[in-house]
């Protein structure tokens, strides 16, 4: 496996794919991957292809997930309502 493609190790610099900016990595490898298995579960939203953000993308991305998971879970237990 090339890890060259996971991300940027500590102190690297890196483009945030969002924002477009250049930023210094503050984060080993080891650190981005237990935290996005934490905040995206299997992994399965992370692999060795996957963009890299900053720190003020990445916060308004797991707040957009968590909107969107809320409303799925919503429409689970609610039904989708009829439209008219
Ligand atoms: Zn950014």
């Amino acid at each position: 496996m090339d890890d060259q493609q996971v991300g940027p190790e500590k102190g690297e610099t890196y483009t945030c794919a969002m924002c477009d900016r250049t930023y210094i990595a503050g984060w080993t490898k080891e650190e981005c991957l237990a935290e996005a298995d934490a905040v995206f579960g299997d992994g399965e939203c992370w692999d060795e292809g996957s963009d890299v953000v900053c720190d003020d993308c990445y916060q308004i991305l797991t707040t957009q997930l968590r909107d969107e998971r809320e409303v799925l879970i919503d429409l689970a237990q609610h039904g989708v309502p009829e439209l008219d």
